[in-house]
């Protein structure tokens, strides 16, 4: 069986205590891998390997740091495929949508903050009394830790940021997908990072995860997850005064007018609903419809989501694959029981898959109101809700109706209602005719139960340093 390892210090390692944890194909349902179940002393010797990188990896000229993370981009690149079927083993995600998007996504990760370690500048003002200027200085050590829904992605929209700060990283990532993880870890010695410049330590939240998050070596913290995970961080760090980013949940709403091309459209609208089985943080689950058009649109929709290929990963028509675990599997039908009791109605999937393997079949469910737990709730699967309104503001009241504040998406044509509903609506990122439209120099994040803080460009590279203001007199 495979072993996949911690990378500490320039070289896999095996765990301290030599325990390891089951890793999950989930298409199957089956163990085929194990991972490392670190404790406190990898993550201590990753920190110390960490620490001891982290004067060397900070003087480094920026365009020396740049050229080595163009260099791990360049090799990630050239393995696009294997690391996408690694992807697609472990997370269940199509195997083409990998390939396609996400691996390629996460080269364009290392890229993006490769260039932003040359082009990153900070002010400076001159006043009556003197000049001032801010240099922004790496933090030294900070810990990342990641989720299972886009393995590498997330992983590299962390590390590269922080290490084009010039900050040494010790990461976590979910020990659901730990795979991609471990291989661009390996990779980053043939791109010649330094060891002990990225290092990386498998194993579970509670163990490895909160063991970084307290540790006084660790500088900063930067998280994607849950939002219960994220304020059990947020309560730790809080008491360190320890510098967090959280990017949570969401629960997020899609609108859509009648004076939208929601027909020509509605492939895209389906993908915002059901990409990678709705796991993804920005897939609209909260559908409101205009009433004008709320039948027709309800019955194409429900044909779209229905007609959806579910099945193999590695086959090239599957459009949506199985979640990720047995334990979310187990929660989203639990979601889907609690839908049902609530008295909505389901139109469409409803039920797993009668297969191996974690599958549900795509969902849709109408006749709730904003108020139950199906509607408040993140399913974080193949599960939408239909809900309609009448106007302007009953659309906002219905979009703003949550705890959540991550993203939305409008559909329409009035370009003065596009903009006026932009502003209005609780959430850090609004699409208006399209979804997932990412610029990566774009903040991003989100509100309330969504989390704090803002990832990408500019805001990434603020987060990974600390200001410091030097005031000259000009006298
Ligand atoms: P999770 O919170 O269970 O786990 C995320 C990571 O945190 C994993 O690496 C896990 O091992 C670790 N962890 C768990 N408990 C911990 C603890 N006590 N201390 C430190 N680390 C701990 O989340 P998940 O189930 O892996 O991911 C799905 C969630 O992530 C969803 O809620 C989704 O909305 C959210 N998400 C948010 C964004 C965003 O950008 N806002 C993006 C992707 C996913």
């Amino acid at each position: 069986m495979q072993r996949l390892t911690h990378w500490i210090d320039g070289a896999a390692r095996t765990p301290a205590a030599d325990r390891w944890l089951p890793v999950h194909a989930p298409a199957i349902g089956r163990v085929y891998a194990e991972v490392a179940a670190g404790d406190a002393t990898d993550v201590d010797l990753a920190l110390q390997a960490a620490e001891r990188a982290a004067p060397g990896w900070a003087a480094l000229p920026n365009s020396k740091r740049a050229a080595l993370l163009e260099r791990l981009a360049a090799l990630l690149e050239a393995r696009n495929d294997e690391f996408a079927h690694a992807e697609s083993l472990d997370g269940g995600k199509p195997f083409a949508l990998a390939r396609d998007a996400e691996i390629p996504r996460a080269v364009a990760n290392l890229r993006f903050f490769a260039h932003a370690a040359t082009q990153f500048a900070s002010e400076s003002h001159h006043g009556e009394l003197g000049l001032h200027y801010t240099l922004r200085q790496p933090l030294g050590t900070v810990a990342t830790i990641s989720p299972w829904n886009l393995p590498l992605y997330l992983f590299t929209w962390k590390i590269a940021p922080a290490l084009a700060a010039g900050n040494t990283v010790v990461a976590k990532p979910s020990e659901i997908t730990p795979a991609t993880a471990t291989l661009l870890a390996a990779l980053s010695a043939e791109a010649g990072l330094p060891p002990g410049v990225l290092n990386l330590v498998h194993g579970s939240g509670a163990e490895v995860g909160e063991t970084l998050v307290v540790d006084p070596r660790v500088r900063a913290v930067s998280f994607t997850g849950s939002t219960a995970v994220g304020r059990r961080i947020g309560a730790l760090a809080g008491g360190l005064l320890k510098k967090t980013s959280l990017e949570l949940g969401g629960k997020n709403a899609t609108l859509v007018f009648a004076d939208s091309d929601w027909e020509d459209r509605l492939d895209t609208l389906v993908r915002s609903a059901f990409q990678n089985s709705g796991q993804i943080c920005l897939c609209g689950s909260r559908i409101l419809v205009e009433r004008r058009i709320a039948v027709q649109f309800t019955e194409r929709f429900v044909a779209e989501a229905a007609a959806l290929r579910v099945g193999d990963p590695m086959d090239a028509d599957v459009r949506m694959g199985p979640l990720v675990s047995q334990a979310h599997f187990d929660k989203v039908l639990a979601a889907l029981r609690r839908a049902r009791d609530e008295g909505g109605r389901v139109l469409c999937g409803g039920h797993a898959l009668d297969r191996p393997g974690w599958f549900v079949a795509p969902t849709v469910i109408d006749g709730l109101g904003p108020d139950c737990a199906t509607n408040q709730e993140e399913i974080f699967g193949p599960v939408v809700t239909l809900q309609t309104f009448d106007d302007d503001a009953e659309a906002l009241a219905l979009a703003n109706a949550g705890r959540y504040g991550l993203a939305a998406t409008l559909w329409t044509r009035d370009l003065a209602r596009a903009h006026r509903l932009a502003a209005a609506l609780r959430a850090g990122m609004v699409w208006i005719n399209g979804w997932m439209l990412r610029d990566l120099r774009t903040p991003f994040g989100g509100s309330g139960d969504s989390g704090l803080g803002r990832e990408g460009g500019l805001e990434a590279m603020r987060f990974f340093t600390e200001a410091k203001n030097i005031g000259l007199s000009l006298e």
